[in-house]
C-alpha cells in the first residue's frame, strides 16, 4: 500500500511533501515528492507515528474494570478515533478476587488477534499506593508495595504487566528493584512522598511519574515533593494529563518550559464516558455527569476521572505552547513512551522496518485516518 501526498513527520525532520509503502504490516520506503503509483491521497495532511496512550483505565462505554474481553476489544476498536495505535490499559485497587477475575480474563484478550489499537500490557495503578494520596481508590483495600502480592497479580495477567504505579516510600527499594529485574516500568505516583524521598529509588533506577502532581505531593517551597522532584531531574519521563481541566493551561506552560518535549508523556487517564455524548453516567457505583471534556460526581461537583480524549489532550497542549514544533509534539505523543517502554525498535515513529502505525491529522490537529499495522482502523 502507498500514503501519499503528505507531510512526513520522521524523528527529527519533516517530508514537506512526500510518500511512504507499506508492506507486510511494515513501512518499506519513505520517500520524497510526488509518488507515480497508485496510493491514498493524504491530500496534504500530517502524516505521524500513531499515539501511545499508556494510562487509561476505559471510554465509549467501556470501563475496564468490568473485566469482560468483549469491552477490552469494543474499547480497542473504537480509540483508534483519537489517533491512537498503542496503549496500556489501566487497573484500579481491586479486591484480590476482583484483581484474578479482570487479569485473567485480559490474558485470554492479550492472546486474541488485535481488531484495532494494540493492547500492550496492563498499568497497575493500585494497590501499592498511599492512603494519603489514594484519589477514588478504595482505602480499605490498599496495601504497601509487596513483591510477593505483585506476582500473584502478574502470574493472573500471564506476564502482561508493563507499568506498576506506586508509592515508593512504602518499600526499601526492593519492590523497585524487582519490577526493573522482571521488565516492569516502576512509575512512582500517588504518594505523599518527600523530595529527599524520591532519591533512593532515584538511584535504584525510577525514571517515570504518573500523572505529574495529580495524585502526590508538589511543589510547596517548605515542603517540596514528588512533583519538584519530577521537575528537577531532567530525565524523568512525566505523564502529564493535558486536557486543560486536571492541569491548567498555565501550568501545562510550566511543565514544558522545565521538561521539555523529550521528558512529557501525553496521557488521557480517562474513564468510561470518553467519546461518549453529554449527559449522565456511572462510574462504579458513583453517579458522574459528563460535560464537554469534563465527568463530575453529580452530588458534589468534584472531578470523577478524565473524560478528554487524546487528540483534545494534544490541542490543548498546543494552545498552552503553540511554539511546540511537530517534531517536539510526537516525541510526547508516542516516541518517549515507545522508548520508556523498550519498544521503540518495533514501533513509535516513521521509519523504514517499523510497524505502520500511523495517524493523519489536518491542520486542526483533528484525527482524519488511523492505520494499525498498516491496516486502515478508522475513517472520519
Ligand atoms: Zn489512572
Amino acid at each position: 500500500m502507498i500514503l501519499k501526498n503528505t507531510k512526513i513527520v520522521l524523528e527529527n525532520n519533516i517530508i514537506e511533501n512526500g510518500w511512504i509503502e507499506i508492506e507486510d504490516k511494515k513501512i518499506i520506503s519513505i520517500n520524497e515528492g510526488t509518488a507515480d503509483k497508485d496510493g491514498v491521497d493524504l491530500e496534504g495532511n500530517w502524516l505521524m507515528p500513531g499515539f501511545i496512550d499508556c494510562h487509561v483505565h476505559g471510554g465509549y462505554g467501556v470501563d475496564f474494570e468490568s473485566g469482560k474481553i468483549e469491552a477490552f476489544e469494543q474499547f480497542s476498536k473504537k480509540v483508534t478515533q483519537e489517533g491512537i495505535t498503542s496503549y496500556v490499559q489501566g487497573s484500579v485497587t481491586n479486591s484480590k478476587e476482583n484483581n484474578e477475575r479482570y487479569l485473567g480474563e485480559f490474558s485470554k484478550f492479550m492472546k486474541n488477534d488485535m481488531i484495532g489499537a494494540k493492547c500492550l500490557g496492563i498499568h497497575l495503578e493500585g494497590p501499592f499506593i498511599s492512603k494519603e494520596k489514594k484519589g477514588a481508590h478504595e482505602l480499605s483495600l490498599l496495601e504497601d508495595p509487596n513483591i510477593e502480592s505483585l506476582k500473584k497479580l502478574i502470574k493472573y495477567s500471564d506476564d502482561n504487566i508493563r507499568i506498576v504505579t506506586y508509592a515508593a516510600d512504602l518499600q526499601d527499594g526492593s519492590f523497585t528493584k524487582f519490577m526493573l529485574e522482571n521488565n516492569i516500568l516502576p512509575s512512582v505516583g500517588h504518594t505523599n512522598m518527600s523530595f529527599s524521598q524520591c532519591e533512593k529509588d532515584y538511584e535504584l533506577g525510577f525514571r517515570h511519574v504518573t500523572h505529574l502532581f495529580n495524585g502526590m505531593s508538589g511543589v510547596s517551597q517548605y515542603e517540596p515533593g514528588l512533583a519538584s522532584f519530577a521537575l528537577y531531574k531532567d530525565d524523568i519521563l512525566c505523564e502529564v494529563i493535558t486536557d486543560g481541566i486536571h492541569i491548567e493551561k498555565d501550568t501545562l506552560k510550566l511543565i514544558y518550559k522545565i521538561k521539555g518535549p523529550e521528558n512529557i508523556c501525553i496521557i488521557t487517564d480517562a474513564m468510561n464516558a470518553k467519546g461518549l455524548d453529554d449527559g449522565e453516567y456511572k462510574l462504579g457505583n458513583l453517579e458522574v455527569i459528563k460535560k464537554g471534556m469534563k465527568v463530575f460526581l453529580k452530588e458534589s461537583g468534584v472531578l470523577a476521572g478524565a473524560g478528554a480524549t487524546f487528540d483534545h489532550n494534544i490541542r490543548t497542549m498546543i494552545e498552552a505552547n503553540p511554539e511546540i514544533k511537530m517534531t517536539d509534539l510526537i516525541k510526547m505523543t508516542s516516541i518517549n513512551i515507545a522508548k520508556q517502554l523498550n519498544i521503540f525498535n518495533k514501533t513509535g515513529s516513521i521509519e523504514v522496518g517499523k510497524s505502520a502505525d500511523l495517524v493523519v491529522l489536518n491542520k486542526e490537529m483533528s484525527v482524519i485516518k488511523t492505520f494499525v499495522e498498516g491496516k486502515s482502523v478508522y475513517e472520519r
